[in-house]
């Protein structure tokens, strides 16, 4: 461990650990720190010795090997030790950072390359931390937190598409983001082909010249009906074509497009990732250059996370890998059970034989998810019985957190679209979407089997 480490503007700072160290550089100036300002080379090594370990499991040594997720969120990523030897990442509740003096400033904008933080819209270390789990998780090079999921979606279309360009969507997606392309893209001269999302050979009829960018989401809502992904990757490839997957229902727990060969995968953080329903974000995860150029826009929209809500997104992180193992084992019994009563005419969960697409679900996801759809056997009324009836379940228009939410589709997300247009899409008036939360599942079960009593 060196004991004098110089700073990029020749600032020099004594110290014999790498907590002290951290320390010395956080009272200076977080945003040097934890932007990466300090010599690389110098935290690596340190980082490497301090955390060495020899792994063992059962008593034998494990061959290296990645991290399971649930470890990665915890620690890859995560500077070590943090400012002022805190176990938890500090929140840096700033909107700018101050420069030392004038010279500092003309040094920071005459530089090549931005070694440090300089207004909160472009950058914040808590919000940077969260940024780093996020692209752990998805295994991708780079992650990039903006304001919402719809913001992690209209983000990257904005920046991929010009006048004249062509984009093909998935017709089982999020229902803003068929919107945001049917109605927002097009006044600006973008064209838009809508297609069944699982059908590869009726994506790869829709594709022009021009096609820029094909968006999808798997698993979907309501119907988790879910793309193959490899197969959807190769077809855009060979076609020079960039894929945007929107992995919310599935999480990176479940499913990492990016391993499939997607370029670019959003989530609405909203959801899952930050699991309480207490707060919006977005993200958007994918190799480095794309995420540089995301950020810029990011800066020019101003779509930005507050560092209270980042943090908050990392507490979040922390129980992922607990909460979705639980949601997807209750959704996984809550589907069989309602797949064998009387009173629900059709079951949608992946993890379902009965489900249309099983076999790619089986093939690319670890989990099938939170999220249950079904039909009630009898009218719209019937279902807003049922639904009335739960005890435990809370109706709101969400899904991904720690409480169990439900709604009926149709007079939620769809309840100003036509209803002729809805049932088209297959949104009839008894479905009922279902978000499985952590309450123990035999609760659960007992709260729905009384409730389809009422119907
Ligand atoms: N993507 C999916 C699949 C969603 O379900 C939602 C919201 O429900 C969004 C994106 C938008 O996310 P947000 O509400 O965080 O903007």
């Amino acid at each position: 461990m060196p004991d004098r480490v110089i700073l990029d503007d020749e600032r020099i700072v004594e110290c014999s650990t790498l907590t002290d160290l951290l320390s010395e550089v956080f009272f200076i100036g977080t945003a040097d720190c934890l932007s990466g300002s300090l010599p690389e080379a110098v935290m690596r090594s340190t980082i490497d010795q301090e955390t060495q370990t020899t792994p063992r499991h059962n008593g034998h040594h494990r061959e290296a090997q990645t991290p399971g997720p649930s470890t990665r969120v915890l620690h890859q990523g995560i500077q070590r030790p943090q400012a002022f030897h805190s176990l938890t990442p500090p929140i840096v509740q700033t909107a700018a950072y101050t420069f030392e003096n004038t010279e500092a400033v003309v040094r920071f904008k005459s530089a090549p390359a931005k070694t440090r933080l300089e207004y909160g819209r472009y950058g914040n270390p808590t919000v940077q931390g969260v940024e780093q789990r996020l692209a752990a998780l998805e295994e991708g090079e780079a992650a990039l937190l903006v304001s919402s999921g719809m913001a992690a979606i209209t983000l990257p279309l904005l920046l991929l598409l010009s006048q004249g360009d062509h984009l093909i969507i998935g017709d089982d997606t999020y229902h803003r983001t068929r919107v945001f392309a049917n109605d927002f893209l097009t006044r600006y001269g973008v064209s838009v082909t809508t297609v069944p999302t699982t059908d590869l050979s009726a994506i790869e009829a829709a594709i022009r010249p021009n096609t820029r960018v094909i968006v999808a989401e798997t698993p979907t809502n309501p119907f988790l009906r879910c793309v193959d992904l490899q197969g959807l990757a190769r077809l855009a490839r060979t076609h020079g074509i960039l894929t945007l997957i929107d992995s919310t229902f599935a999480t990176p727990l479940n499913q990492q497009p990016l391993l499939h060969g997607i370029d670019l995968v959003a989530h609405s953080v909203t959801k899952y990732l930050a699991g309480h329903n207490d707060l919006l974000a977005g993200v958007i995860v994918g190799d480095s250059d794309l995420i540089e150029a995301l950020r810029d826009i990011q800066g020019l929209f101003g779509a930005v996370v507050d560092p209270s809500a980042a943090y908050q997104i990392h507490r979040g992180l922390q129980t992922l890998g607990l909460r979705i193992s639980q949601q997807n084992r209750s959704a996984l019994a809550i589907a069989r059970f309602l797949e064998t009563h009387p009173k629900v005419r059709r079951v949608w969960y992946p993890g379902l034989p009965s489900h249309p697409d099983h076999p790619v679900a089986r093939k690319q996801m670890r989990g099938f998810g939170g999220v249950v759809s079904f039909e009630i056997a009898g009218d719209g009324p019937a279902a807003s019985r049922f639904v009335d009836a739960l005890q435990l379940a809370h109706i709101a228009p969400s899904l991904g957190g720690v409480d169990t939410l439900v709604m009926q589709p149709a007079i939620m997300s769809y309840f100003d679209t036509p209803r002729e247009e809805r049932l088209a899409l297959g949104i009839t008036d008894e479905l009922i979407r279902l978000s499985v939360g952590i309450e123990d599942t035999e609760d659960l079960l007992d709260d729905i089997e009384q409730a389809l009593e009422v119907v």
